[in-house]
């Protein structure tokens, strides 16, 4: 047995949102001396901003669906969401903020609906085992021997590292792909951060964009490269948020990247199909205007009337099978998406053939990735959150028992 097999084993986390605290809660409870470092002045800024309009923690989906969220990266990240599944997650949560429920759309929900009293216990929770949180301090990289760097001057050595330094959506908050740079200098591939779950931008007539920017459009579909998503879209002033929207994120980036713009289909009534939109048109009495025609024959709202004059432009629709069919594939001229620093998430990261199936980084050993920072993508739906906590809690773990075999403890 080596000399110090029983002291005290030590493990940094970098980075205090929700995927380095479970890395931490993780080692700490396995004995672990743990020390998070975080460049904010407090822990989990994007934690407390995502429970802003509702903290949705994850889905109730059946496991296997779960998993086809995350698409191409679902053989790698489904093995750790497995392990630390959805009703773990929201057991967890339970025990921190009441119990958690199911919303309408299969989402769950934590009892308070907001991020903080969940993040307020927790870290208590944390301090109990003993977890130190150090704010202000930014991680810079490695010295020449190998310590952990900071922006300060200070170095800092530990048994084992978990780095959770997230992707680059909303940089203000914390997180801003600083570490990109770091990690492409050791050589290891880092697969671009681009916006994910972000917004679109369109040509709006001054109409839709002055009188109906924040207005939803509820029960909608759309399509982007054959793909058709249904919920609810967001009109903002420089086009088009919301549900249907981000889903989609993969597709509008890959037509976008293409083509430089591309066109997505609105089906502005997808609970009807056209004959019977058709045929309910045909119901209004001819002299009304397109406008009351449109509203009461077709069910449209206001902001939906709107949108669709932007959709057909000059468009004359005589016969209503013809008008019922724009109604249904309204085809919307997107020119771009919104920047990376307005979207809820990022795609991209650390490539995945990077990590081992422990979550270290291969040309790195002792040194365990988590969260965003990995390259995956997700839609909104909590799927973002399960992977962050489901990944922390892995990356704890096999760090744990890395920095125990090592010692030989
Ligand atoms: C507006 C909004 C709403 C959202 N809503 C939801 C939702 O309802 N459900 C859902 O599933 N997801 C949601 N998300 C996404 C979710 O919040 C993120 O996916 C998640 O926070 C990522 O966790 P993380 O721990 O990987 O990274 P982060 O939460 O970004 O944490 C990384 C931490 O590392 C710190 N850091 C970075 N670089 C350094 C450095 N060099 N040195 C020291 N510290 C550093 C940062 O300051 C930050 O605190 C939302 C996001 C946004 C922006």
């Amino acid at each position: 047995m080596p000399p110090d097999a029983m002291r005290p084993l030590s493990g940094v986390v970098i980075g205090a949102g929700p995927a380095g605290l479970m890395a931490a809660d993780t080692m700490a409870r396995q004995g672990f001396h743990v020390t998070v470092f975080e460049r904010m002045p407090s822990a989990g800024r994007k934690f407390l901003m995502a429970g802003r309009g509702g903290l949705n923690l994850t889905h109730s989906d059946p496991i296997g669906l779960f998993e086809q969220r995350y698409a191409d990266a679902a053989p790698w990240l489904g093995r750790f969401i497995r392990q630390f599944p959805p009703e773990e997650l929201r057991a967890w949560a339970d025990r921190h903020d009441g119990e958690s429920f199911v919303g309408s759309s299969g989402r769950v929900f934590p009892k308070s609906f907001k991020a903080s009293p969940l993040l307020r216990a927790w870290l208590r929770e944390l301090g109990d085992l003993g977890v130190v949180l150090k704010t202000r301090m930014h991680w810079t990289g490695w010295t020449n021997d190998g310590s952990l760097e900071f922006a300060d001057g200070s170095a800092i050595d530990a048994d084992v590292c978990v780095l959770a330094l997230g992707g680059a959506s909303w940089p203000r908050l914390g997180a801003g792909g600083n570490w990109v740079s770091v990690l492409a200098g050791k050589g290891i591939e880092i697969t671009p951060l681009v916006a994910s779950n972000a917004g679109v931008t369109c040509d709006w007539s001054d109409v839709t964009s002055s009188r109906h920017a924040g207005a939803p459009l509820k029960r909608v579909a759309a399509t982007v490269s054959g793909r058709c998503v249904r919920g609810e879209a967001l009109i903002s002033k420089t086009g088009l948020e919301g549900g249907v929207i981000y889903a989609l994120s993969r597709e509008l980036r890959r037509e976008l990247q293409t083509a430089g713009s591309c066109t997505v289909l609105l089906d502005l009534r997808p609970d009807l199909d056209v004959e019977r939109l058709a045929a309910n048109l045909a119901k209004v009495p001819r002299k009304q205007s397109l406008a009351n025609k449109l509203r009461k024959g077709a069910g449209l709202s206001p902001q939906a009337i709107s949108v669709w004059r932007d959709c057909v432009q000059h468009h004359q629709f005589e016969p209503d099978a013809a008008l019922a069919g724009s109604i249904k594939a309204a085809a919307l001229r997107v020119t771009g998406m919104q920047p990376i620093d307005r979207a809820i998430s990022t795609a991209g990261g650390i490539a995945a053939h990077e990590v081992d199936e422990t979550l270290m980084l291969r040309q790195l050993p002792g040194v365990f990735v988590c969260g965003e920072m990995l390259d995956w993508d997700a839609p909104t739906g909590g799927y973002l959150l399960q992977a962050c906590f489901s990944t922390g809690r892995a990356a704890g773990e096999n760090a744990a028992r890395f920095a125990r075999e090592l010692a030989g403890h």
